[in-house]
């Protein structure tokens, strides 16, 4: 079974992925967020479950003063603190930046992230739909356009929505990829796609509900949707509980698991059809293990990254969620 396992798993090359000063840069990070709210338009109360409605909840943890409830009904886990204006996260960092970069490291990270990471998101589309060959998709937060470009490798016909008009005009004209400036709100009403794409975006909106049913609304017949986000009932959220990587408050706001998937498809009205998990738990946990100086934990760990990382994949309890409706 081992073996099996194995021979399936993707490795990920951890000194491009998780480099030395990961765990400390992060920790930093995740304050500085919280500081760009409080000295910016502050937060908002959020009194009932993004996905049920259900205003019962008990806490799990809380970093910074913000609290990670657990929702008694459908079990998502949401942030009660929001921000008042997304922008003061979005913008402060100047996050944009960071995608605008044309130097050899950006160009040989994104490299990277197209080979290993939107290679196997192809790859899970066509598990589902067969060949891209002439399908249509639109990627929703498209970023640098690693993934469509690779989508676009196997002969899909691809959009990228961006809220950046700088990021649009870079993407479009660097990689030649179709890019809208828009969210997926002000979309024209007739666009339809065959596949939705969102990665890692849902966890980052108000109203995780409202997007995917207005993504739905997009969806030629027999249409899915495809997202990527973090899952709570994860080993990498097990061990570093509010100051895991994937706990973010300010900017992700919401947090799946396989319940809340189910519930979530249920009140879209799709099939749930491809349900998995995958990650870097044990890199990131041994991320913190080096960062706070436990190193015989750390080596033991390091030794058996790859297999540990293939049994929690496996599991289930991966960090990181990619699910499929129809
Ligand atoms: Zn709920």
């Amino acid at each position: 079974m081992l073996q099996i396992l194995m021979d399936k798993f993707l490795d990920v090359d951890q000194s491009i992925m998780r480099k030395d000063n990961f765990y400390s840069n992060l920790l930093e990070s995740k304050k500085k967020f919280v500081n760009y709210v409080e000295k910016g338009h502050g937060w908002k109360e959020v009194n009932s479950c993004p996905i049920c409605k259900s205003s019962e909840y008990i806490e799990e943890f809380s970093f910074q003063s913000v609290p990670i409830v657990k929702c008694q009904e459908c079990h998502l886990r949401y942030t009660t603190l929001v921000p008042n204006d997304l922008s003061d996260v979005y913008e402060s960092e100047s996050l944009y930046a960071s995608l605008l970069k044309t130097d050899n490291a950006a160009d040989a990270y994104r490299e990277y992230k197209k080979n290993r990471f939107a290679r196997e998101r192809v790859d899970i589309i066509s598990e589902v739909c067969g060949p891209l060959e002439n399908l249509s998709i639109l990627d929703v937060g498209a970023g640098t356009g690693f993934f469509l470009e690779a989508a676009a490798e196997a002969k899909a016909k691809c959009t990228g929505l961006e809220l950046s008009k700088e990021v649009c005009e870079f993407v479009e004209s660097k990689y030649g990829v179709s890019m809208i400036n828009s969210s997926l709100t002000e979309l024209d009403e007739g666009e339809k796609f065959d596949v939705i794409t969102m990665f890692d975006l849902i966890e980052h909106v108000y109203e995780p509900l409202e997007l995917m049913k207005k993504a739905k609304k997009h969806l030629n017949e027999n249409g899915i949707i495809f997202i990527y986000t973090p899952n709570f009932d994860s080993f990498n959220i097990k061990v570093l509980k509010e100051n895991s990587n994937l706990v973010m408050p300010g900017i992700h706001l919401t947090y799946f698991n396989s319940e809340s998937i189910k519930k979530l498809s249920l009140e879209i009205g799709m099939d749930c059809l491809y349900y998995q998990t995958a990650g870097m738990d044990v890199a990131d946990v041994l991320s913190m293990y080096k960062c706070t100086g436990r190193e015989v934990e750390a080596r033991s760990m390091k030794d058996n990254l790859n297999v540990l990382q293939a049994m929690i994949d496996e599991s289930g309890c991966a960090c990181s969620i990619r699910a499929i409706f129809r």
